[in-house]
């Protein structure tokens, strides 16, 4: 009882909203009260994916604002996707893009998913995301914060 109590007298301890400045919003009104994604790391260093794991940590508490991750794409509002599309991961992207069912929104997360970040040369490149889907969402970085990366999800769950 002694730590139900202290639970309820703490509430909720998640960092305030940080702001909305860093996200670049293309295409906004996706969703409303939650968001569920799917990741999908079509060829990155795993610096974004370091930081988007550090966005659901007890520190930024990103689910307690609607926004969560699904093993899915079938169960999924969208798509997360984090790296340059590399000629491997190409084909399985846009098979989970059409496993998501509509309406669909695609976040492309860190400055290769958006730019190719100075890798679209490569021999194992076939671009950004834009090049290969249409892009609701940039989170721009080398990598995002997780302060940044959440400010803009929650500004599409609308939480
Ligand atoms: S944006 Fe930076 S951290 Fe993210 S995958 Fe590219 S090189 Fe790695």
């Amino acid at each position: 009882m002694g730590l139900i109590r202290r639970i309820v007298s703490l509430g909720k301890l998640a960092q305030p909203q940080p702001s909305l400045d860093p996200a670049r919003e293309i295409r906004p009104d996706l969703s409303s009260g939650s968001l569920v994604l799917r990741h999908v790391d079509a060829g990155s260093c795993n610096g974004c994916e370091i930081e988007l794991s550090a966005c659901f940590s007890p520190i930024y508490d990103l689910e307690s604002f609607g926004v969560s991750l699904t093993a899915s794409p079938r169960h999924a509002d969208g798509l997360v996707v984090t790296g340059v599309v590399t000629r491997n991961m190409q084909k399985p992207l846009m098979d989970a893009y059409i496993a998501t069912p509509g309406p669909k929104a695609v976040v492309a997360l860190g400055d290769c998913a958006i730019n190719c970040n100075g890798l679209r040369e490569g021999y194992g490149v076939t671009g950004a995301v834009a090049d290969h889907l249409d892009v609701d969402l940039e989170i721009p970085g080398c990598p995002p914060e997780p302060a940044e990366i959440v400010a803009a999800l929650r500004r599409v769950s609308k939480r």
